[in-house]
């Protein structure tokens, strides 16, 4: 057989085939071609030695802001994403619909990075850092977000709204009612930003359906899904037993050790695993979705459970086509090769909680169907000096 590609010697960690092994892949015309324990190279253009090297499904990041130079906290999507082990990224409402066409225009179909969207129901997206896109409630239009989701169907997974209130001010329900009906319409899921809001969490919590998506559960900002005596809130197992999934959305405000370790010792995990990375975080405390996942390694996730919480769960969670977030024959040959580095490593949540740890992955080279992408020109702030290799 002739190949485009090899990948050899790598330990090929794929949930979605409950692969743990040490294999080879080989990469045709973009697509994966072959998984074996072994396969020649002697045909192949290129070969990737990945020994001591994990390779996994391109990640599938669920929350991310990547409308650069339109929405205030976007960054470029390629260095944060592609670059960094995801092929998949899921921008969370940094467009809605007065601006999606020009986000899909010169982002989406620009970017290496498969980009998709939860449409924000706010028409301005994610635009001011000051001004709330939704103080004036006259922003979130239904038949608007509608209109402008199905026009972009392609792209569009779901309706974003953030209840905050520096961002909604007191209309956190008419603005969640909003984003529902459009959500509703759509047959899609909505994604909702909780955590300093002005009315209780349990009042968003119980109107969500099965496979609505919380992001920044757990935030330590007031408003959050455990009480005053760090008991998680009956809304949030309610909510949980009904199919709504708990995302991580780390964010720069928007996750807390102390929380997320409350909530796992109670039973309560994530149901996706997400960094919220954008310009306010990404030379801390978020860094990239490796680093998030890093956490959840830290408070006790196999590996394995880790690379699903941020590759085929996030992309079932938004009804993607179960050929993305796996390694499966003929899918997209999305790869992520990753080093598994041990030694001592301070995480900081987004409250300035440290942690020390003895494990961080780290990306190496991505794959995007078969294009190789090496992370060196976007060189891990936090670990300058990493030796890169080929
Ligand atoms: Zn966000």
């Amino acid at each position: 057989m002739t190949y485009d590609l090899v990948i050899k010697n790598g330990t090929v960690i794929d949930p979605s085939q409950k692969i743990c092994e040490k294999k080879d892949i080989a990469v045709a015309g973009g697509k994966i071609a072959a998984v074996n324990n072994y396969i020649s190279d002697g045909n192949s253009h290129d070969v990737i030695e990945a020994e001591g090297l994990l390779v996994t499904p391109g990640l599938v990041d669920l929350h991310v802001h990547v409308w650069w130079g339109v929405a205030h906290l976007a960054i470029e999507a390629d260095p944060a994403c592609v670059y960094r082990g995801v092929t998949t990224a899921i921008d969370a409402g940094s467009s809605g619909s007065n601006t999606i066409a020009g986000f899909h225009r010169y982002v989406i179909d620009q970017a290496h990075t498969r980009v998709l969207a939860f449409l924000h129901i706010s028409g301005m997206g994610q635009l001011d850092n000051n001004i709330g896109e939704l103080e004036d409630i006259r922003w979130a239009r239904v038949e608007q977000a509608i209109e402008a989701a199905e026009l972009h169907s392609d792209v569009i997974v779901g309706i974003k709204v953030r209840l905050t209130e520096n961002i909604v001010g007191s209309n956190d329900l008419i603005a969640l009612k909003r984003a529902l009906e459009a959500g509703q319409e759509l047959n899609k899921p909505v994604m909702i930003h909780i955590g300093g809001s002005v009315n209780q969490v349990e009042e968003f919590l119980e109107q969500l359906r099965p496979g609505d998506i919380v992001t920044h559960s757990f935030t330590g900002r007031p408003h959050g899904i455990l009480d005053n005596n760090n008991k998680v809130i009956d809304a949030a197992w309610d909510a949980m037993n009904r199919g709504v999934i708990f995302d991580v959305g780390h964010g720069a405000g928007s996750f807390s050790f102390p929380v997320a370790e409350a909530c796992l010792e109670q039973g309560l995990g994530p149901g996706t695993v997400s960094s919220d990375v954008h310009r306010y975080n990404i030379r801390g405390p978020v860094f990239d979705l490796m680093t998030t996942l890093s956490k959840y390694i830290h408070l006790g996730y196999s590996i394995g459970d880790a690379i699903a919480l941020g590759s085929s769960i996030p992309s079932a969670a938004v009804g993607l086509p179960d050929n993305i977030g796996t390694l499966k024959i003929g899918a997209d040959a999305d790869i992520a090769i990753i080093e598994h580095r041990k030694g001592p490593i301070t995480f900081s949540d987004a409250d300035g909680n440290e942690r020390n740890g003895n494990q961080l992955l780290l990306p190496v080279e991505t794959l995007r169907k078969g294009k190789r992408f090496n992370p060196q020109h976007s060189a891990h702030p936090n670990l300058l000096g990493h030796p890169h290799r080929h």
